[in-house]
């Protein structure tokens, strides 16, 4: 990737497009991925010539999002005014390609490094686990009885037809220990729908067993939508907006999550992470 210089910063860029066309230039921020590039440049690549800039200037295009230290995290949600800071990285499982998760041994050695950690805001030791196809999850009780915050969200098997879905995703938050049903249809805007569970049902089941449901406030995912949200609260299900941040910037989308919930008529009360320390704490116990 070639590297441009701003003073002492290397700053390295990507180009693309017709070289005669007028130019966008993006200035991506830190926890900018190479995707969300290509999310952003990729529908203008056809008429614009874009070029992107990622100011950490690393120039490692293949790892361009990380890896952030759950310090750096925790400072940059200190920054962001947050009070408290859940990690939830990915444990391996379905759907889990090149290497990409935490085993349960790795789990346990995070939660001693979020223990050990001197952070100005309360970090709460998490995973983002797996539901497979059928519902299970693929990290072991133990290690999830010992996480602070356990999200659990469906990342393969996304064809599935809406019962076996819903059954899927009602088993899930079911699980004694799941806080969070993370993104419920795994859709991928402009790339995938996923599937279509009975929101209605898993609502139900989700306000019964004190499960939260997901507002990912990722624009590439934006799951639940407004209508599902409004459904859950009907229902009495409680949200969580989550940034899905792979970076410290990242922590700024939690705007988009707020206004998708807000078009399911979300309020504050309805919100998880809206809450005290304290409140947090006793929903997830
Ligand atoms: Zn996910």
């Amino acid at each position: 990737m070639p590297t441009a210089h701003n003073g002492d910063v290397a700053l390295s860029y990507d180009r693309a497009g017709p070289s005669d066309a007028p130019t966008v230039i993006f200035v991506e921020g830190l926890g900018y991925g190479k995707w969300m590039w290509q999310f952003q440049r990729d529908p203008l690549a056809d008429s614009y010539d874009t070029i992107v800039f990622d100011n950490r200037g690393t120039g490692d295009s293949d790892c361009p999002e990380g890896p952030y230290t759950i310090a750096e995290m925790a400072a940059g949600a200190a920054e962001f005014g947050h009070d408290y800071l859940a990690i939830t990285d990915h444990a391996t499982g379905p759907g889990m390609v090149g290497g990409v998760g935490l085993s349960d041994a790795e789990l346990r050695d995070q939660i001693a490094a979020i223990e050990d950690l001197d952070a100005s805001i309360q970090v709460l030791a998490g995973v983002e686990t797996n539901v497979d196809a059928d519902g299970d999850l693929s990290t072991g009780d133990d290690v999830l009885a010992d996480l602070d915050v356990v999200v659990a969200s469906p990342h393969s098997g996304l064809g599935q037809d809406r019962e076996t879905a819903t059954e899927r995703l009602v088993r899930a938050v079911e699980h004694p220990e799941v806080d969070i049903l993370g993104h419920p249809t795994g859709r991928l805007i402009n790339d995938r729908p996923g599937i279509a569970p009975d929101i209605e049902r898993v609502a139900a089941a989700a306000a019964e067993a004190g499960t939260a449901l997901e507002v990912n406030a990722d624009p590439r995912r934006l799951d639940l939508d407004g209508d599902a949200v409004r459904i859950a609260i009907e229902a009495g299900a409680t949200i969580a907006i989550d940034t899905d941040a792979h970076g410290t910037a990242a922590l700024d989308n939690d705007r988009y999550g707020v206004h998708t919930a807000r078009r399911g008529w979300a309020t504050a009360a309805d919100v998880l992470n809206t809450r005290p320390f304290d409140d947090l704490s006793a929903f997830l116990d």
